[in-house]
């Protein structure tokens, strides 16, 4: 694969800015201007949304934005523009995983540094956007919202975008001091709320106190996302005015009353099944801390490996009866995920990665994708639950589908991840803003 290389013309943001999506894709044909556009051609196209692949497909990119998309005729692609044959590749949108975690945890590198390395194996991976439910410090969150604020002036960003709720409201007495955790939160500039039912499996809040930090974000315009295990749990969350469930519910099947509820409101539901598969995994040493994909992320994983592969941990691990419960917990989540999908309830990917040993971020998207397959999602339902619908889970309107207006951070692969989800592996280039991450100073 050759590419032509040509650096994009200088930015002009004020043409496309300001204007609808459909203005754009008008605008694409009669005023781009020669050496502004990138031109992908002979794709594949799985666009996020669901719809049926596009054969033989080109976008149109310009100032990090798509500008047209499909099967387009001469006169849709702009002259001059630089032409980048893509054939027999497929593209999807860059992955957004709706619940990781992004924390500074090397103490020896300074805050940004380390949060900016874990953003980056992200993008690596194909993941451009993650958004990290629950902060272990104030001054990482300060740091995180930086991140967030620069992220879509950067010409030539390089890492995964970031959103972040700060650290996760958890064990408040009563209303007063939920509203107070909730402001202290958007004092520190974090983009949405989220808060734990329970505290270490008891001192639930009542519902007066998740009611209060449901009702205090929603006052300020910010969703609010809740750590829940059962269905009571669930329940009350929605009872409540719960935007997205954030983990599954592992205690029992999901009945229609529930379905009912979560479907009233259109509340979204994040499975985290890597979340739950770490937490016993490490009984024994898995073999996929040897998969080459694995090992493309080693350069921050080495870090955690040598003690999550330690005799003695693995033996904790096989002995904790808290660990052997989420066994049976997964088998459950598995089934409820099929049952609210088939449902018709809007499913985003989500991973809890980097919220604790052993969840890879970057590697362990891709497994979330498997098991969400293996639990009975057709590949495009994961998909999109990992694109368009995770965007749309988020809040984030510019991000996760492949259309006019849309930001153009993509994922191009060597194989079709509809013949088998594990082709999401097969990464060939990942674009953020229209460049091309990696790829020395061209596109
Ligand atoms: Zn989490």
């Amino acid at each position: 694969m050759s590419y032509i290389s040509r650096r994009l013309a200088p930015v002009t943001v004020i043409i496309l800015m300001g204007v609808g999506a459909t203005a754009c894709q008008q605008q694409s044909v009669a005023q781009v201007e020669p050496g502004a556009a990138t031109v992908l051609t002979g794709l594949r196209i799985i666009d996020g949304t669901g719809g049926a692949p596009v054969e033989q497909g080109t976008i149109v990119i310009r100032d990090g934005r798509v500008v047209a998309v499909g099967v387009l005729s001469d006169d849709q692609i702009p002259a001059g523009a630089t032409t980048i044959d893509l054939a027999g590749k497929t593209v999807m949108p860059g992955m957004i995983d709706a619940h990781g975690h992004v924390r500074a945890e090397n103490d020896q590198m300074p805050v940004r540094e380390d949060l900016l390395r874990r953003l980056r194996v992200l993008a690596d991976y194909g993941v451009t956007t993650v958004v990290s439910l629950g902060q272990l410090a104030n001054g990482e969150t300060l740091e995180l919202a930086k991140l967030r604020d620069e992220q879509d002036s950067i010409g030539d960003l390089d890492r995964a975008r970031i959103y972040t709720s700060g650290p996760s409201i958890q064990g408040q007495k009563s209303a007063a001091e939920a509203r107070e955790s909730v402001a202290q939160r958007v004092s520190m500039n974090a983009d949405r709320i989220k808060f734990h039912m329970a505290d270490g499996g008891n001192r639930e809040m009542s519902a007066d106190t998740y009611g209060a930090i449901i009702d205090e974000a929603h006052k300020g315009g910010y969703r609010t996302y809740a750590h829940i295990f059962s269905v009571n749990e669930a329940d009350e969350v929605l009872d409540a005015g719960i935007d997205v469930i954030a983990h599954s519910i592992r205690d029992q099947d999901v009945g229609q009353a529930l379905i009912d509820k979560i479907q009233a409101r259109d509340v979204a539901y994040i499975p985290t099944l890597t979340r739950d598969l770490s937490v016993f995994i490490y009984e024994g040493t898995p073999a996929f801390l040897e998969d080459p994909f694995f090992l493309r992320g080693v350069s921050l994983y080495h870090e955690e490996i040598p003690t999550l592969t330690s005799p003695e941990h693995q033996q904790e691990i096989r002995e904790d009866e808290d660990a052997q419960a989420i066994k049976p917990a997964l088998e459950q989540a598995n089934r409820n995920l099929k049952i609210l999908s088939d449902a018709g309830i809007t499913i985003a990917m989500g991973t809890d990665v980097g919220g604790g040993g052993g969840r890879w971020q970057g590697y362990f998207e891709h497994v979330e994708l498997e098991m969400m397959v293996e639990a009975g999602l057709t590949p495009m339902q994961a998909l999109v639950a990992a694109t368009g619908a995770a965007a749309r889970v988020s809040g984030l309107d510019h991000l996760g589908t492949i259309a006019p207006g849309r930001v153009a951070d993509l994922l191009v692969l060597d194989a079709n991840p509809l013949d088998d989800i594990l082709n999401t592996r097969e990464i060939h280039s990942v674009w953020i803003a229209g460049r091309r991450i990696g790829a020395d100073d061209t596109n």
